[in-house]
């Protein structure tokens, strides 16, 4: 079927095809001819990057009467991000009407410009609530001609509180309008706006309610998460293509990663709530303009985005709600296309993946956080791959050539392409010469566990797992094992220190929780800072990089160590000897800080 048989307008088919648009989407070819009739309300399960703006967007275009200058058509959506986008398609869809006033309005921005705005007439409003009752507030607009409504990322918007917003909104407008409500998922709020605002609506589902696109692939590697932001860099090197959108879970972490990420010499940038209007609209233009290569986010700062291409979207941490897993993921995958979802997943965070997969039916593959070796020879064949396909310009370099050649003749082909390899490439192999393995083992009896609960059919009982020690006793239990496993790591790690990628492990990490350790021997016991650091790398396996500030007291020294392993350094140390005796250790719970300036102590 084609555009052509919806009997639309012909400016609208002109700009479909304008817009190369040839073979409807199945949203489109479901939703055109039930909307353009105008006689219906309407409820549309559909993710975003289905097609769904111009399955709205056509048949309301086709439907306002450009003669009258009252507002007929309104949309909704949650962020000013959406709203630009809409109004940007809408505009796109009008372009061959004379006279088609389409107006975004949204918050954040000046309120009298868009007041001015309005006031030249609209036939379309395309706005985030919050900004349109001001305005209603203001009599800046009125809706008591309005036609036709639009809920656009109906679940989105309730999820960001708008649902007393939306009930405020509908007791403006004419009652005369119908109601078209899109959304992803279907939770019990949104059905109520269903009940609550529409009459018989005609309900239509593209994909499987509450589930993911299936052009998404789903993958989780298993990290510790003390080497969690490693295992990002490694995956992110192992795509060298990749043009991602890495989740955080708060803003701070967001800021942090994107700032580690920036350092390391990777192409990212934060986007979330702290940050001004100007700097999130400069950083999405990046991002959509692809001079930026990936994106570090929060959920609510994400929320919207809505750009074709995105290869991979990583969660660096699971989000806490299953539904956010969907609405993440599915920014991947858009218009047809496919992509890769994949969780960084600590063995602790095991269930909430599980529970992730039951909730949305879909199934995670488990893959190895890539060797060193691997992503060498990922890196070296996309060189390769990259010279091979590079545009040469002979104009440009026939001119040098005579000298070129000149220069390496006393070379052979494959020594010039060994060196010009090289060139490229000695920086990546350098780091990666002896790289840790970064996965981490799921325990077994984590593993055994799942394997139950699922043969159970999840009645998850946790007393169960208390008893059997997953959580208290077997992280002691696992000590041995995970001992060699930071010795390994230190030992493997510590010969590349020399380049941008390295620089992370030993960057000072300013904003990383400390806490102190009290221990009750100092200089009259002839200790000195490097007997502290070698006493607990050699007792609780943590390396240099943990260790934060050390104070020799004449007779109890106190040290800093990152926070998540204070109880494991301190339960380590309570079976340690210096100098061949006991000694007591104690955590300073009055002193909680962030690490101050980092003083790598030497042994
Ligand atoms: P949407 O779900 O409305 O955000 O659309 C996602 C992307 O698909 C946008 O870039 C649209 O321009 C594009 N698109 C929408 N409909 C079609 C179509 N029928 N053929 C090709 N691309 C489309």
């Amino acid at each position: 079927m084609s555009f052509n048989e919806f009997g639309l307008k012909d400016e609208l088919l002109q700009a479909v095809e304008d817009l190369g648009y040839v073979t409807p989407t199945p949203v489109q070819l479901e939703a055109i001819p039930v909307l353009i009739s105008g006689d219906t309300d309407f409820v549309g399960l559909a993710q975003t990057g289905t097609g769904k703006t111009a399955a709205f967007g056509l048949p309301l275009l086709q439907l306002v009467d450009f003669d009258d200058r009252n507002i007929q058509g309104l949309v909704l959506c949650p962020t000013r991000e959406l709203c630009l986008q809409i109004t940007d398609d809408l505009l796109g869809y009008a372009k061959h009407f004379k006279r088609a006033y389409i107006e975004p309005v949204y918050g954040g921005s000046s309120i009298s410009n868009q007041i001015k705005q309005l006031r030249r007439g609209a036939h379309i409003v395309v706005a985030t609530p919050g900004r349109l009752i001001d305005l209603l507030e203001r009599r800046a607009l009125s809706l008591d001609s309005l036609r036709y409504v639009v809920l656009d990322e109906a679940d989105e918007m309730l999820n960001m509180g708008f649902q007393e917003d939306i009930d405020r909104i509908f007791e403006f407008a004419s009652v005369e309008k119908h109601t078209w409500l899109f959304s992803a998922t279907m939770p019990n709020q949104v059905a109520r706006i269903a009940s609550n605002y529409m009459t018989n609506p005609v309900e239509i589902t593209c994909g499987r309610k509450n589930t993911n696109a299936t052009n998404i692939e789903h993958v989780y590697f298993t990290v510790r998460n003390d080497t969690r932001y490693l295992a990002l860099k490694r995956i992110i090197d192992f795509n060298p293509d990749i043009y991602g959108l890495v989740f955080c879970r708060t803003r701070r972490e967001t800021q942090e990663i994107a700032e580690f990420l920036g350092k390391d010499g990777y192409s990212a940038e934060a986007l979330h709530g702290d940050l001004s209007q100007a700097q999130r609209d400069s950083t999405m233009r990046k991002f959509r303009d692809k001079t930026l290569q990936l994106l570090v986010a929060t959920d609510v700062a994400a929320r919207g985005i809505d750009v074709d291409n995105i290869t991979h979207v990583i969660h660096y941490n699971l989000p806490d709600d299953p539904e956010q897993y969907t609405h993440r993921s599915g920014r991947t995958a858009r218009a047809g296309r496919s992509g890769v979802s994949m969780a960084l997943v600590t063995s602790s965070e095991m269930r909430k993946l599980r529970f992730i997969e039951q909730l949305t039916t879909m199934k995670f593959k488990q893959e190895k956080v890539p060797t060193g070796e691997e992503v060498c020879d990922k890196q070296l064949l996309s060189l390769v791959d990259k010279m091979r396909k590079t545009d040469v310009d002979p104009k440009a370099i026939t001119r040098f050539m005579p000298s070129i050649l000149a220069s390496l003749e006393d070379l052979s082909r494959e020594d010039i392409i060994a060196r010009f390899v090289s060139s490229e490439f000695n920086r990546f192999f350098d780091y990666y010469k002896n790289a840790a393995d970064l996965n981490a083992a799921v325990r077994e009896r984590e593993r055994s566990e799942y394997r139950d609960r699922d043969r159970r059919g999840d009645r998850g009982d946790r007393n169960r797992s208390d008893r059997d020690g997953v959580r208290g006793g077997s992280r002691f239990g696992d000590r041995g094992d995970r001992f060699e496993r930071f010795e390994r790591n230190d030992r493997s790690e510590r010969g590349d220190r020399n380049d941008r990628f390295e620089r992370s492990e030993r960057r000072e990490r300013s904003d990383v929780a400390m806490k102190n350790i009290v221990i009750s021997r100092g200089e009259r016991d002839r200790v000195n800072k490097g007997a502290i650091v070698r006493l607990i790398c050699d007792s609780a396996g943590l390396n240099k990089r943990q260790i934060g500030e050390i104070v020799v007291d004449s007779d109890s020294t106190s040290v800093e160590v990152e926070e998540m392993f204070a109880a494991f350094t301190l339960q380590a140390l309570k079976e340690a000897r210096l100098d061949g005796k006991k000694f007591k250790a104690e955590i300073d719970e009055t002193v909680k800080k962030k690490r101050g300036s980092f003083t790598p102590a030497s042994n």
